[in-house]
């Protein structure tokens, strides 16, 4: 199956110049989304990903790190903006082109001896599956790796993550 004819190109959004990845035509495709999950599932087994948790960030990460975690028999974890999480958390500030940002997780969501797979529906520069790593390096955990639907290659987002396998569906 082709994916990439399931994702929506978008020009000028968010900002002119920029060509917006919309992930949901494709999750609104009854064979694209099983098709998407089912190659997601098999890759991370190939990678002999076997994690405890699946780690998702907001929003789009959630979309397919739940049904990863399901197909892989581990939980699901959220790693979300500032003030959504309603426990105790950790935080992480991190840089953007212009300013920062932060991401939040609970912190009894994970011990130091957990497995875990971080999942988003793209990388860009990185910045965001690399921070996510750096709050579960705080709790200590083991992460096994990243898995993206879309990977953006001319921005060299790989190269600001850890040295640790990536799945990637499709590229541009
Ligand atoms: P990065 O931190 O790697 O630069 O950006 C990745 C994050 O931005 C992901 O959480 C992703 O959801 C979002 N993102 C940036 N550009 C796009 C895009 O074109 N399409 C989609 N679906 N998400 C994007």
């Amino acid at each position: 199956m082709d994916i990439k004819s399931l994702i929506r190109n978008i020009p000028d959004f968010p900002k002119p110049g920029i060509v917006f990845r919309d992930i949901t035509t494709l999750l609104s495709h009854p064979e694209g989304l099983r098709y998407t999950i089912d190659t997601l599932t098999q890759k991370s087994i190939e990678a002999n990903f076997r994690p405890d948790y699946v780690v998702g960030m907001e929003s789009r990460g959630f979309l397919f790190g739940v049904p990863l975690a399901y197909q892989l028999n581990a939980g699901f974890i959220p790693v979300r903006k500032p003030g959504k999480l309603p426990a105790a958390v950790h935080t992480i500030e991190y840089d953007l082109e212009y300013g920062s940002d932060k991401l939040e997780i609970h912190q009894d969501a994970l011990s130091s001896h957990h497995r875990v797979l971080i999942v988003d529906d793209l990388m860009a520069t990185g910045g965001t599956a690399r921070a996510t790593a750096q709050l579960l390096d705080k709790i200590g955990c083991e992460v096994l790796g990243f898995a993206f639907i879309i990977e953006l290659k001319e921005l060299g987002g790989r190269q600001r993550l850890p040295d640790l396998p990536i799945i990637t569906l499709v590229e541009y």
